[in-house]
């Protein structure tokens, strides 16, 4: 295979960005998971969301409907980031991590160097509802920690090297440019 796969990096572990990794890890047995610390419980030792105080009573009445992963990855196919490391940590020049914590207790986003583009899982939202898609906070009833969730969008505004940041349930084409983040960011 010219172009082998090595990893999967995973923002957080809620089951609507997990649930393909079984399928992943039987197809390519060597790959690794690429989770954050705080996320390790969720991930691989099955830790629930719904465990987590959160610090909105949105999160705390609603918490037991959150996505918890039906997924459990071996500790054998994981690559952890520890805190406080995640901006050091560089993959062959191509991606780079990014601690956006908030929407799960260790929520990473992913700089794709070659194109300056952020995938940011869920710590950004750009839903449609009925109107063309808007940027938003990540839905406050699965998200651990609103306050840590505004924190970490102040934070993807103020980097320097991303022109486009990839929500993951974005239904606009192409991600949001980082000026409109920066807008968005600034009215938090
Ligand atoms: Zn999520």
């Amino acid at each position: 295979m010219q172009f082998p796969l090595k990893y999967v990096f995973l923002t957080h572990g809620h089951h609507d960005h997990t649930a393909a990794l079984p399928t992943l890890l039987r197809a390519y047995p060597e790959i690794k998971v690429v989770i954050a610390r705080n996320e390790y419980p969720f991930v691989v030792e099955g830790k629930k969301y719904r465990d987590c105080n959160g610090d909105t009573c949105i999160f705390q009445l609603f918490k037991g409907l959150a996505e918890e992963s039906k997924v459990k990855v071996d500790k054998e196919n994981v690559v952890v980031i520890e805190s406080g490391e995640e901006e050091n940590t560089i993959f062959g020049n191509v991606v780079k991590v990014v601690r956006t914590n908030g929407h799960t207790p260790g929520s990473l986003s992913f700089l794709h160097i070659p194109s300056n583009s952020l995938a940011c899982g869920d710590a950004l939202m750009n839903l449609a509802f009925l109107t063309s898609p808007s940027l938003s906070l990540p839905v406050t009833a699965f998200t651990v920690s609103v306050s840590g969730a505004r924190r970490s969008i102040k934070q993807i505004s103020e980097l320097q090297d991303v022109n486009y940041v990839m929500p993951a349930h974005d239904l606009s084409f192409g991600g949001v440019p980082i000026e409109k983040v920066r807008e968005f960011a600034s009215r938090l």
